[in-house]
């Protein structure tokens, strides 16, 4: 359930008509709503309050500031992935004790950023990796919480650019090394052992991938016990798909994955984190567009928007659909046709959607895409030169621009000539 419903004819954000928005911030423009981004972050929090836990929102889905604080406020944690990321979630106030730091190539800088400025965890992936973090810790004098990201060799069933548990992913450690890992770990000064993370990839819509990783990190977790390292807390990642197309049947919500958690980590008395970005944030966002022509081809039709793949990529990365709506709801019984429906940047590639059902659409008309408030903006670019487009947060009857779109003057003087050209 998402708060993008029409009213009276008109597609609203919450309270707020959608075309009050376009009138005030222009298009293209992401249209975010709280109420939505609150609601899923408590599904999360209540499905796992039968134990110990933090939801920490995976911050690369959607990384605004405001969002953050939004989330932050509501208690979430926060799962980082680069220093950029940490900074974004302390500037929304998100104390260091409820950041944890995932990712597969932390930097020296970033590692010490974080260690300077308090971090809950960090999650290592690699051996050389850990060497490193052991060096600069023991040098600053201190103990990190840490814990190692295993691969524990399961199909999540996604799309494989987005699937990361296989054993030919570049990510964690073979679950099969683990004891060996964890020993030597122990071994080593300025690192604290503290548990398991696994994550094994994004937009899983079966549990079953979810429930056979994590009965082989619990079988993981009493070996190490045995071995002598104290696991009390499981990193179990994120990953939770959503419905991209209404039409589709509804994938696991957050009770029943809490559940799935429940049966097969719950015996073990450890603190349960999660990393939940795309459930949280997909569906709490749509990207509003104009349409600027609409021309007629040989046996098909063009929907040319003000949109492009530098917006919104997951149509030209990932094969992703979203769905299209107009702003204005069509009268009913109207008659639909098929349209291609695409951006101005100069590739092929710049298609959002292939033969999609439309009502009638008018040059000028505002649309809406669907389920982009995860992995849209913060994958957007300025490429063709066209900058960055605004982020709106809506809440009840109130709105704010939460990133202002950049003038062309702004975007081109980032730019500098060197001397011996001037
Ligand atoms: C991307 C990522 C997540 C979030 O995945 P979603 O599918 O957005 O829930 C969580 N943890 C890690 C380590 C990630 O890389």
């Amino acid at each position: 359930m998402d708060h993008f419903l029409y009213q009276g004819g008109v597609l609203h954000a919450e309270d707020i008509p959608l075309p009050e928005i376009a009138a005030s911030v222009g298009t293209p423009a992401y249209v975010y709503s709280a109420a939505t981004l609150l609601r899923h972050y408590t599904l999360f929090d209540e499905a796992l309050a039968w134990g110990p836990h933090l939801v920490c929102y995976a911050v690369k889905a959607a990384s605004n500031v405001a969002i953050l604080k939004l989330l932050g406020d509501a208690g979430a944690g926060m799962d980082v992935v680069s220093e950029g990321e940490y900074r974004r979630a302390r500037a929304a106030g998100v104390p260091g004790e409820r950041i944890v730091f995932s990712g597969v190539g932390k930097t020296e800088g970033e590692m010490r950023h974080v260690l300077e400025n308090g971090i809950r965890q960090i999650n290592l992936e690699s051996e050389p990796e850990y060497r490193m973090l052991s060096r600069i810790a023991s040098e600053m004098g201190i103990e990190v919480p840490v814990t190692v990201r295993v691969n524990p060799d399961v199909d999540a069933k996604t799309h494989e650019k987005i699937a990361t548990g296989k054993s030919d992913n570049k990510f964690g450690i073979p679950i099969a090394r683990a004891r060996e890992v964890y020993a030597e770990i122990a071994s080593l000064p300025g690192l604290k052992i503290t548990g398991i993370d696994v994550h094994i990839g994004s937009q899983l819509t079966d549990l079953e991938p979810f429930r056979a990783a994590y009965r082989k990190v619990a079988d993981l977790t009493e070996t190490l016990r045995a071995d002598g390292h104290a696991i009390d807390r499981l990193d179990l990642g994120g990953g939770l798909g959503i419905p991209y197309a209404r039409s589709n049947l509804a994938p696991p919500v957050p009770l029943e994955y809490g559940q799935v958690i429940r049966d097969e980590v719950g015996h073990l008395g450890c603190e349960i984190e999660i990393e939940p970005g795309r459930l949280i944030a997909g569906n709490a966002g749509i990207l509003m567009a104009s349409t600027i022509f609409v021309k007629e081809g040989e046996g098909r039709d063009f929907l040319i928007l003000d949109a492009a793949m530098n917006d919104l990529i997951r149509p030209a990365m990932y094969g992703a659909h979203h769905d299209i709506i107009p702003v204005v709801e069509p009268a009913p019984g109207v008659e639909t046709r098929p349209f291609d429906i695409v951006g101005p940047v100069c590739e092929s590639g710049d298609t959002f959607a292939k033969g999609r059902e439309m009502s009638p659409v008018d040059p000028g008309d505002l649309i809406a895409f669907r389920s982009a408030g995860a992995y849209g903006a913060v994958m957007s670019s300025e490429y063709n030169s066209r900058p960055l487009i605004p982020e709106v947060l809506v809440q009840g009857d109130q709105y704010a621009v939460i990133r202002p779109r950049p003038t062309y003057e702004e975007m081109i003087s980032r730019d500098s000539v060197p001397h011996w050209l001037d």
